[in-house]
């Protein structure tokens, strides 16, 4: 596969996955924090800075350890003994952390994601772990969200899923335009909640039941 070759767009809503190219050493992601530090003004060897490339090397391990994970296998395990349960099961109110593709910035916020089972549901912490499996990468929000939406429905195969994601994205709240208080929202709906304009009202109004 060449650098050009754009065949697999379509796979990589799912995946993201970087590049082929060789990861670059630890070291070599430290020197450019370095450069990075100069390049801001400042003195990488004064005594405040010394440690901060390695920091930031450790920080970013955690910030994009989504790479590695595989959300499609988070959701594998699943449970059928629900005493014919068949209504929407919701998770409400997750934190969400992502950074900005575009500003390698933090976008902070919540999601809200509900799916109506088709005879199988998963443990609920899973949801929240695949939100952070794709929060865990740089992003487009838009992308984010049918992304979690899509591996749900990949794996689960429910009636429907339905996503809603409300984050500030500090690339517009503490630079250019500058609007702190802006959040944006975005949706995707699937199966049922695409088709059914009730569900989705169920959905919304489920947000805002507190
Ligand atoms: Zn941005």
């Amino acid at each position: 596969m060449t650098p050009y070759d754009t065949s697999h767009d379509e796979e990589n809503i799912h995946s993201s996955k970087p590049a082929d190219a060789p990861r670059p050493t630890r070291a070599e992601a430290e020197a450019a924090v370095e450069t990075l530090l100069r390049w801001a003004g400042d003195d990488p060897n004064r005594e405040g800075l010394v440690d901060t490339p390695a920091r930031v090397a450790r920080a970013y391990e955690e910030f994009f350890s989504g790479y590695q994970d595989d959300p499609e296998e988070m959701l594998a395990r699943t449970f059928e003994e629900v005493e014919g349960y068949d209504d929407m099961v919701m998770l409400r109110d997750i934190s969400l952390q992502s950074h900005c593709e575009h500003h390698m910035v933090p976008i902070l916020g919540k999601a809200h994601i509900a799916y109506l089972p088709n005879k199988r549901v998963v443990g609920i912490s899973k949801l929240a772990r695949v939100l952070d499996s794709f929060g865990r990468r740089l992003q487009t929000q838009e992308t984010m969200t049918a992304q979690v939406a899509s591996a749900i429905q990949t794996a689960l195969q429910p009636l429907g899923v339905a996503i809603l994601v409300d984050a500030k994205h500090q690339c517009m709240t503490t630079r250019g335009v500058k609007k702190p208080d802006v959040s944006m929202v975005t949706t995707r709906f699937t199966g049922v909640f695409k088709d059914q304009a009730d569900l989705r009202e169920r959905f919304y109004q489920q947000i805002n039941l507190r």
